[in-house]
């Protein structure tokens, strides 16, 4: 089952034990560029997840035993790798997915790398002192759990995918992924790498599939022993409940409708570009601050402001540098974004701009959207659309911008523009968010606690938090 996606060879069945396996059923990976079928890949069901599960149960029991400094030079050769092949990787990633090549080539390509790199020198340093009981040495170990397993969604997948497994595999777990249906192919030459990297047999596999096959198999399987989800609020909530069963630990990373708080003592040319960097990525970011709350007195001006810069976002093919955004994933998620705009639209609300699908680009193009005002219960001001579509607000003071960004069951990002530094801290402290971005957006480095509260998540990795999640923690006591 190999397929050729921009000259780069996918071969698009399961990674299990180190060996290319296949399933009776296969589906085809569509681009959401052009809508056009790009490569076959397997969907593995129950029994492909149980030889996954097992093959990495079995390597557990000699990977858990290497040294840190055996596990991090893996990672670093599977860094190198990635590194080598960061063009194939962006290439392949922008015909799967639909985002743009020039951020895959520039940013999150390189970003993989750095997600191997910077867990392998993290474990390196790992180190919790021992401390004295009443004369007795108290020594803390990470110990590696077992196997785990990661499902993660479509809107960077080897990205989140590698956030997560980077870690697992630092700390001295094996792993089991399923990669997102809508964008399956990186994770196979992922597959790759490791098997380059010589990265020994199981400890790394990937299943592809559907998630209500491959990916609710793997959430009940009883030999898992961490789970780690990126995605939706419902499929989060179905994963919970297969787990509670084998009492797993649970890490999500879920959805958001972000506050982005503009005061009016805020640079106003940083405040209105920012708030249009909130399209980014055709609005499918979890982070993206949805909800734009402006103060009163500058609400006229920045929305003209604002208004004149969204008619200027270039729309187009994301493999041509130079547009700015591209389509939306599938059919089935645009006709979910166009439903929140049409609903909108027939509860009375006008969009100043946007408001429907780019008929110029037809196919899963839909247009920036911007809605002023929504009523407080309105369901665009809600639910996470996951789309092009942000909301405009204004508020009278800061208590009120306060009141109005923690209206929500979310809790994931807030960003915050003021020229007032006591402001800026008042605001972070009062706002309920994992993250908050002061006069800044998307300022991220893997040392960052990333997660979010609320509907938004169970945890936080990055740095030590991550160590915490892959590992059992053991304290020992050594009797003088
Ligand atoms: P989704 O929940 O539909 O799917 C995510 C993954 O879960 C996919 O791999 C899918 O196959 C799998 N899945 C689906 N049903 C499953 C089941 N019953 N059991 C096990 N696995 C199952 O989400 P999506 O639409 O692909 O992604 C968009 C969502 O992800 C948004 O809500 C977005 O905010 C969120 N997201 C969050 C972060 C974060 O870091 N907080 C990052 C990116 C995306």
């Amino acid at each position: 089952m190999r397929s050729l996606v921009e000259g780069v060879e996918i071969d698009g069945r399961h990674w299990i034990g180190g060996a290319r396996v296949g399933s009776a059923e296969s589906f085809k990976s569509i681009s959401p560029i052009d809508e056009q079928p790009i490569a076959d890949v397997s969907a593995g069901g129950e029994a492909e997840v149980d030889a996954a599960v097992n093959a990495a149960h079995k390597a557990f029991q000699t990977w858990r035993r290497t040294s840190p400094a055996e596990r991090a030079a893996y990672l670093h050769k599977i860094a190198d790798l990635v590194e080598a092949r960061v063009e194939q990787l962006a290439v392949v990633e922008t015909r799967d997915n639909g985002s743009l090549l020039r951020s895959h080539r520039r940013g999150v390509m390189p970003r993989v790398a750095m997600n191997f790199r910077f867990f392998a020198d993290w474990l390196l340093q790992l180190d919790h002192p021992d401390f004295d009981v009443r004369g007795h040495r108290n020594h803390i170990s990470y110990d590696p759990s077992g196997v785990a397993g990661i499902i993660t969604p479509w809107n960077a997948p080897l990205m989140l995918g590698t956030w997560r497994i980077a870690p697992a595999l630092a700390a001295g777990c094996t792993v089991v992924y399923k990669p997102p249906e809508w964008a399956p192919l990186t994770a196979s030459l992922l597959a790759d790498i490791t098997a380059e990297a010589g990265l020994p047999a199981g400890v790394f596999n990937v299943v592809q599939g559907l998630g209500r096959n491959a990916g609710a198999a793997l959430t009940r399987h009883p030999k898992i022993r961490r789970l780690s989800f990126t995605g939706s609020v419902p499929t989060a909530r179905t994963i919970a409940a297969a787990a509670a069963p084998n009492l797993v630990p649970l890490s999500f990373e879920l959805g958001g409708k972000s506050p982005f708080i503009v005061f009016a003592d805020s640079d106003f040319d940083l405040a209105v570009s920012t708030a249009i960097g909130q399209y980014d990525n055709a609005g499918q970011v979890c982070l993206a601050g949805s909800r734009i709350l402006v103060e009163e007195s500058i609400r006229a001006k920045f929305q003209e402001a604002f208004l004149e810069k969204a008619k200027n976002i270039k729309q187009g093919d994301p493999r041509d540098e130079i547009f700015d955004i591209g389509p939306q994933i599938s059919r089935p998620h645009f006709e979910r974004v166009a439903g929140f705009v049409e609903r909108a639209k027939a509860s009375g609300l006008k969009p100043l701009i946007g408001g429907g699908p780019n008929t110029d680009l037809g196919g899963l193009y839909f247009r920036p959207t911007l809605f002023a005002d929504p009523a407080h219960d309105a369901e665009i001001l809600r639910e996470e659309v996951f789309g092009p579509v942000l909301c405009l607000q204004s508020f009278k003071d800061e208590a009120q911008a306060i009141a109005m960004a923690n209206d929500t069951e979310y809790g994931l990002a807030a960003v915050v523009m003021t020229g007032d530094e006591k402001r800026a801290e008042r605001v972070t402290r009062e706002v309920n968010a994992g993250l908050v971005w002061n006069n800044c957006f998307f300022v991220r480095d893997l040392r960052q606690a990333f997660g979010g509260n609320g509907k938004s998540g169970i945890g936080r990795e990055g740095g030590t938090w991550s160590f915490d999640f892959y590992c059992d923690v053991k304290n020992a006591v050594f009797a003088p």
